[in-house]
């Protein structure tokens, strides 16, 4: 499969490329030149089949060059080794749980696939690989551990100071080897900003090849396109046309559910449910799109002023307004509403939901007022201990800690703290 940029100025690349380069040299996403839909029989017996059959069938056309299909498999057995249950809430409604990975994020998917694929290309490459990356919260843990030990490649992860949780902090700065933690004095913005700058610095690039490991990798985004599939052959038995509603940040997550409509999966809509960074939700009423700096929220995964994805959903609709208001809807909600809809699925179902999936959860109720013949699934994208402090103030309850969390609790913090980008730079240069 040949990869394009969607900024039209650079040349086009295959999967392996487009994944070591992460950004195409016009700073445009890269995106796969085409979509073919999977045969209708897949989807009417994709009950009989397993999750990695699922995902070697769907990600096939997109990698196939570039990784041999034993290779594939074998990546797959591996990232794909926990479940995605649905957990009936109320009537027409579930939610999909995708938390049952590693961190306990959604993003262990994707950043295993990444993970897996850049440690399979740097095989006797001489050359080391740098992961910069920079994450509001959920990102970091999934790709420190995803690329943990990973042979030839070194991650170093910007993270804002003071603002993601506990678990989520010590979940990247806990656990050394290829591993570096950068604590920035600052907003999740100025981490993507710093990120953004070090990749035009010819005096880095030339020094150090650089990737990066946000949902604008190919590599991290388009795995996402299982849950949707694999959430599919659990709900389609349901007998009404399935919505998803998905908590979005930068847009990966709901454009990769994009991907496998596009691919041929029977789904009526998606709903893009945000927080109070509402640049989408302020977009689908007018066609404006003016990003807008980040704001603080309980939900801080999703705080993020200028998705970065979305070019490539207003893509995948031919940037045709309609077409994609057809397929999208998208609603902001604040935190106290964030906190009500967690008590109000608490009282319902006995549940617990973290503030990510409560926003999804809401999101859909708004959707489901105007179209009640629907089975509406809103996506957990991460687990509520995680967001502890939030659910045990909100519900008043004291949720058990799963092993993967416990695990890394006890364990010391170790992170640079840095303000500049020059410092960052200073960092990248002193080290191979
Ligand atoms: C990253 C993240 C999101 C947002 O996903 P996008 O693909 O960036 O829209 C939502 N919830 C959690 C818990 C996350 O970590």
């Amino acid at each position: 499969m040949i990869f394009y940029s969607l900024n039209k100025q650079a040349p086009n690349v295959s999967f392996k490329d487009a994944v070591i380069a992460g950004i195409a040299p016009d700073k445009g996403l890269y995106f796969p030149e085409k979509i073919t839909p999977l045969p209708n029989s897949f989807f009417e017996n994709i009950e009989a089949l397993s999750n990695q059959e699922i995902a070697f069938k769907a990600i096939h056309q997109f990698v196939n060059q570039d990784l041999p299909d034993k290779t594939l498999k074998r990546i797959l057995a591996d990232m794909l080794d926990f479940e995605f249950p649905i957990v009936e809430i109320e009537e027409s409604i579930g939610t999909l749980e995708l938390f049952h990975g590693p961190t306990m994020a959604f993003k262990d998917v994707g950043a295993r696939f990444m993970a897996n694929c850049l440690g399979y290309f740097s095989e006797g490459d001489k050359e080391e690989v740098t992961v910069l990356v920079a994450t509001s919260g959920d990102t970091g843990g999934a790709v420190a551990n995803g690329f943990l030990g990973v042979k030839g490649v070194n991650v170093v992860i910007l993270y804002p100071s003071g603002k993601v949780s506990e678990i989520q902090e010590k979940q990247l700065t806990t656990l050394g080897q290829n591993i570096t933690a950068m604590e920035v004095n600052g907003t999740f913005d100025d981490c993507q900003r710093m990120v953004k700058t070090a990749f035009l610095d010819t005096k880095i690039t030339d020094h150090k090849k650089l990737t990066s490991a946000n949902s604008i990798n190919v590599a991290r985004w388009l795995p996402q396109l299982f849950y949707f599939l694999f959430a599919y052959k659990q709900a389609k038995s349901k007998g009404k046309e399935i919505v998803f509603s998905i908590p979005s940040g930068n847009f990966g997550n709901v454009c990769a559910g994009m991907v496998a409509q596009k691919l041929g999966m029977p789904t009526k809509h998606f709903i893009a449910a945000t927080n109070v960074n509402d640049t989408v939700p302020k977009y689908m009423e007018n066609g404006e799109y003016h990003p807008r700096p980040s704001i603080a929220t309980i939900s801080n995964a999703m705080d993020v002023g200028d998705p970065s994805n979305f070019v490539r959903i207003r893509h995948l609709y031919d940037n045709d307004f309609n077409e994609l208001t057809k397929n999208l809807s998208s609603f902001s909600f604040d935190d106290n509403e964030t906190k009500k809809a967690m008590q109000n699925i608490h009282k319902i179902s006995g549940y617990v939901s973290d503030p990510h999936g409560a926003v999804g959860y809401l999101g859909l109720k708004k959707y489901q007022e105007n179209n009640q013949n629907t089975y509406g699934l809103f996506l957990e994208t991460a687990h509520p201990v995680k967001f502890l402090e939030v659910v045990q103030d909100t519900l008043n309850i004291d949720p058990e800690i799963p092993s993967q969390i416990k695990k890394v609790i006890g364990k010391e913090k170790v992170s640079q703290k840095i303000s500049t980008y020059e410092e960052l730079k200073l960092y990248l240069l002193n080290t191979k």
